[in-house]
């Protein structure tokens, strides 16, 4: 057998240290490419695609100034399906916000969803409320949420009440929740439907809510959940400076897409399309 020189020996040991060099800094970069959470999100996302966030930053929530307390309904029942629910949206479409998940899992979605329709409640997928208008897929309801940023001083304004869902996601986050509704049945059975489930805060409102809320405005986030073929003005106007919109755009067999709207502290307006989307159309009448 080949006797090893001590040089080679020597030159032996060295590629054996640098390979074990490299492999570690092979190791570091990785994780810390995997730590990167600094990348963008991918905003031209399918809605089956993973959605990358941005870790939110540490909270500087002010104090609520005129609610002080407000009620959060909880139930056990079917909590297990509501956590697998949640788990879908964490781990398949990669949303990784904290309160918004932990809303989602709080909100009963069977308490919206029809007779007919209980055994889907938990399904990642919109079902009928009647009225050929629908309940958005859960997956969209958390994305929508989360886009809006907010804390529990925020006022959201939603348009498109339906079933009353959205309005009870969002008022896990905040208590100043106005929502309209264009249908009077819907508005009315909506408002009974959170009031028998103890949301007490949530203020709901028949007409066509191209107009916004006046009286309420200015809102720190908007969120429309019917699809507009334009942007409402009126919705702009009462957006406050530094505020979000979130609000699918196109005609009903056109491709739709779900833009984000921003207003910054000179009160320019941007916008950014987000992912293509399927929603209701945004009906009109003349009624403010
Ligand atoms: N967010 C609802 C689902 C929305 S479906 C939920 O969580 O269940 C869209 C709703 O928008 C429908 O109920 C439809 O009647 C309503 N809508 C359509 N055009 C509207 C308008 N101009 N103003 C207010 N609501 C409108």
């Amino acid at each position: 057998m080949k006797q090893s020189s001590p040089y080679h020996r020597r030159q032996f040991m060295f590629s054996g240290m640098a390979l074990v060099v490299m492999e570690l800094i092979l190791c570091l970069t990785i994780s810390a490419c995997r730590n990167d959470k600094s990348s963008e999100p991918d905003v031209n996302a399918a809605p089956t695609k993973q959605v990358q966030q941005r870790p939110q930053p540490p909270e500087q929530v002010k104090q609520i100034d005129d609610l002080s307390v407000w009620s959060h309904p909880r139930s056990e029942e079917r909590l297990a399906e509501r956590k697998e629910m949640v788990r879908i949206i964490r781990d398949r479409y990669g949303l990784i916000n904290v309160k918004v998940l932990e809303a989602m899992q709080n909100v009963p979605r069977h308490w919206f969803v029809t007779e007919r329709e209980q055994n889907w409640s938990y399904s990642d997928m919109p079902l009928p409320i009647g009225h050929g208008q629908t309940i958005s897929q859960p997956f969209i309801v958390a994305y929508m949420t989360s886009l809006l940023e907010l804390n529990n001083n925020s006022k959201v304004l939603e348009v498109g009440t339906g079933s009353g869902y959205q309005a009870a996601v969002l008022t896990e986050l905040t208590p100043k929740v106005f929502t309209i509704e264009i249908i009077e049945p819907l508005a009315r059975s909506a408002a009974a439907r959170l009031k028998e489930h103890g949301y007490d805060t949530i203020k709901v409102k028949r007409a066509d809510g191209f107009w916004g809320w006046k009286e309420h405005a200015p809102f720190d986030a908007i969120i429309v959940t019917a699809a507009a073929d334009h942007i409402p003005p009126p919705l702009i106007e009462q957006l406050k400076a530094s505020g979000k919109m979130c609000i699918p755009v196109g005609g009903v067999f056109r491709i739709q897409n779900l833009m984000l709207i921003g207003k910054d502290s000179d009160g320019k307006v941007t916008s950014k399309s987000l992912m293509p989307v399927r929603f209701v159309p945004l009906t009109r009448n003349d009624e403010k």
